[in-house]
């Protein structure tokens, strides 16, 4: 009687301990969040399979104004980690949703919260005190950093470092995903490179600041911008101003991106004779371009293309 008990006892521990094993094998894929889809991809590149990811803006979105659906609490109320754009590039949009998803996990400073910003190197920094007058968004530096796969990269281990301390059983898995995915970016950034190098110097104007870490990584002089100030919508003063800016130092490129109205770009255009370039500052801004690698084929295509035609 007494040894039935404990072999029955033995079965029913062996059991349990399988179904334990099996529950974190299997199953529990850690649940990623981003805000962004750039981020998403990042974090698909060294999560593989151990993830799964979803960004809550879209790729054809304005990264500073998302607006905020019940479905986005929904998927934040079950991340098991949140990873953000930061220097207030989300402010107008994502804290409520965090706070109103009442998941202790995301929470700023909690385990689940990451802002990717750390990792990458930010141009633009303020030096002086911050006022309205300088805009309405980009008040800590410039928040369009992925736009260096320099940056990806440090990002990207950034994510695998954060997904190993998550899940330490899989953290050799991350930085295996790392090291393949450092290695496949090496290669495309000598391919962009070699692409990019007989513009080295071009000047370009960009609707929104979003191109200065772009622009120092291949070489590009942005010498003005559709928007007076950051966020600061076009005044007819100021399109004057940059016409003439456009004129007097021949530049012949013009950056927009996908959301704004392109009726000031293209009446500039037709003024200096430049060519309006709407490039994506985000994977998934068209439905091509599905990851990371793509997104700078893309726009690295669309430029060089501009630029023979325009020289
Ligand atoms: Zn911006």
């Amino acid at each position: 009687m007494h040894t039935h008990i404990r072999s029955v006892l033995l079965v029913l521990l062996t059991f349990g301990l399988i179904v334990t094993l099996c529950s974190s094998v299997q199953g529990k894929k850690l649940s990623v969040v981003t805000a962004t889809t750039d981020l998403a991809a990042l974090a698909q590149e060294v999560g593989g399979d151990k993830i799964s990811v979803e960004s809550i803006a879209r790729g054809y979105q304005d990264p500073h104004f998302v607006e905020a659906k019940p479905s986005f609490l929904l998927m934040l109320r079950r991340a098991d980690l949140l990873i953000t754009v930061g220097l207030q590039l989300e402010i107008g949009w994502l804290p409520p949703l965090v706070t109103q998803s009442g998941n202790p996990t995301i929470q700023v400073g909690a385990p689940g919260y990451l802002d990717a910003s750390r990792f990458a190197q930010i141009l633009d920094i303020p030096t002086g005190p911050v006022t309205r007058a300088m805009g309405d968004v980009h008040p800590l530096g410039n928040p369009h950093y992925w736009l260096d796969p320099a940056n990806g990269r440090r990002i990207a281990k950034g994510i695998a470092d954060k997904l190993g301390q998550l899940d330490a059983a899989d953290a050799d898995y991350f930085q295996q995903r790392f090291r393949d995915f450092d290695q496949r970016l090496a290669a495309a950034e000598q391919k962009w490179d070699a692409r990019m190098k007989p513009y080295a110097g071009r000047k370009i104007v960009a609707y929104h600041n979003s191109l200065p870490n772009f622009a120092k990584r291949f070489g590009l002089n942005v010498i003005g911008f559709i928007e007076p100030r950051p966020g600061i919508p076009p005044t007819p003063s100021h399109t004057i101003d940059l016409i003439g800016l456009m004129k007097r130092e021949n530049c012949k490129i013009i950056m927009v991106e996908p959301y704004f109205d392109l009726k000031t770009p293209n009446s500039i255009a037709r003024e200096t004779g430049a060519q309006v370039v709407q490039y994506l500052p985000s994977v998934g801004g068209e439905k091509e371009v599905t990851d990371y690698f793509k997104l700078f084929d893309y726009d690295l295509d669309l430029l060089t293309k501009a630029f023979t035609a325009t020289q």
